[in-house]
C-alpha cells in the first residue's frame, strides 16, 4: 500500500549497482518517520538478470530483526522502479571511515568485528549466508554501531555445503569458492577474517589493491598467503589466523568470537 507519493525525498546517500539510495521521510503530520529508499531500475534489474537476487534481498531482509542488521520495513514498485524501505544508518559506510583513517585502532576494529560476528551469528541461526561481507556493505548507525546491509548476495541455505555460485567480491571470496567446491556458512567466517585484517592493517590481506590482478589474488587466497605487519598485536594476528583457515570446518565458530583474547582485551 506504499507509493512514492507517501514520501518526501531528501539527499542521495549512496550509489548502488542498479540505482541510487536516498534519504526520505514519510509524509505524515503525526509520524514523519525518517528512512532510506533504495531504488532499483527495473530495466537494469531485468537486463542484468538479477531479479532472483532482488527477490532474495527482500525476502531475506524482511524476516530479520537484529540490532546489527539493517531493517527492511517494506517495499513497493512503480512502472520503472522497485523501492526498498530501509532503516537509516545515520553515519554511512564503514568503508568511508576506513578510507579517511587508513586503518583503525585495534580497539575500534575489535568492537566492529564483535558486532559483525553478532549479526552473522543471528543470520546463520536462520540458515542465511550473507556472502558479501566487506566495508562497503557495513553501515554505521547514529551511535557508531555496525549495521550489516546489502543482502543482494544472501541466500537461504539450510543444507550445509550446498552452494556453488561464485558470489561476492574478489578479495573477500573464500578458498573453497575460488576452487569451485560446494560451500556453506563458513564463507562468511572467512570474510570476517579478511575484514579484521583490512580494518587493523589498512590493506587487503590478499592484495587486490596492489596491481596484481585476479589470478594472483586467487592464488594467494588458495594458499592462505597472508603476511602480518609488525605493528599488529599477537592477539590480533592469532584471532585473524583462527578465521583465515583453508579448511572451512577449522574456522573459529562465530559463537566463540566473544571469548577470544583479542575481543575480550578491548571490551
Ligand atoms: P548495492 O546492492 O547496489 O551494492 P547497497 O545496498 O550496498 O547497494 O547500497 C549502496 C550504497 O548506499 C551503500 O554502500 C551506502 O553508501 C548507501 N546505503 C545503502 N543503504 C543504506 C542505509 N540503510 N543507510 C545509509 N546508507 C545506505
Ligand atoms: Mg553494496
Ligand atoms: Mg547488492
Amino acid at each position: 500500500h506504499w507509493s512514492l507519493a507517501n514520501f518526501d525525498i531528501g539527499r542521495p546517500l549512496g550509489k548502488g549497482h542498479f540505482g541510487k539510495v536516498y534519504l526520505a521521510r514519510v509524509k505524515s503530520k503525526t509520524d514523519p518517520f525518517i528512512l532510506v529508499l533504495k531504488c532499483l531500475s527495473k530495466d537494469e534489474v531485468i537486463t542484468k538478470e538479477v531479479q532472483i537476487q532482488v527477490r532474495r534481498e527482500i525476502e531475506v531482509m524482511q524476516q530479520l530483526r537484529h540490532p546489527n542488521i539493517i531493517r527492511l520495513y517494506g517495499w513497493f514498485h512503480d512502472s520503472t522502479r522497485i523501492f526498498l524501505m530501509l532503516e537509516l544508518a545515520g553515519k554511512g559506510e564503514l568503508f568511508k571511515q576506513l578510507a579517511k583513517k587508513g586503518r583503525f585502532s585495534e580497539r575500534r576494529s575489535s568492537q566492529y568485528i564483535r558486532q559483525v560476528a553478532s549479526g552473522l551469528t543471528y543470520l546463520h541461526s536462520k540458515q542465511i549466508i550473507h556472502r558479501d561481507i566487506k566495508p562497503e556493505n557495513l553501515l554505521l548507525g547514529m551511535n557508531g554501531e555496525i549495521k550489516i546491509g546489502d543482502f543482494g548476495w544472501s541466500v537461504y541455505s539450510p543444507e550445509e555445503n550446498s552452494q556453488r555460485t561464485l558470489a561476492g567480491t574478489l578479495s573477500y571470496v573464500s578458498p573453497e569458492m575460488v576452487l569451485g567446491q560446494s560451500y556453506g556458512k563458513a564463507v562468511d567466517i572467512w570474510a570476517l577474517g579478511v575484514l579484521a585484517y583490512e580494518l587493523t592493517c589498512g590493506a587487503e590481506p590478499f592484495g587486490a589493491d596492489t596491481c596484481s590482478g585476479p589470478r594472483l589474488v586467487h592464488q594467494r587466497i588458495c594458499r592462505c598467503d597472508v603476511h602480518f605487519p609488525s605493528f599488529l598485536s599477537v592477539e590480533a594476528r592469532e584471532f585473524i589466523q583462527s578465521l583465515l583457515r583453508l579448511k572451512p570446518e577449522e574456522r573459529l565458530p562465530l559463537d566463540q568470537v566473544d571469548q577470544q583474547p583479542w575481543i575480550l582485551n578491548h571490551l
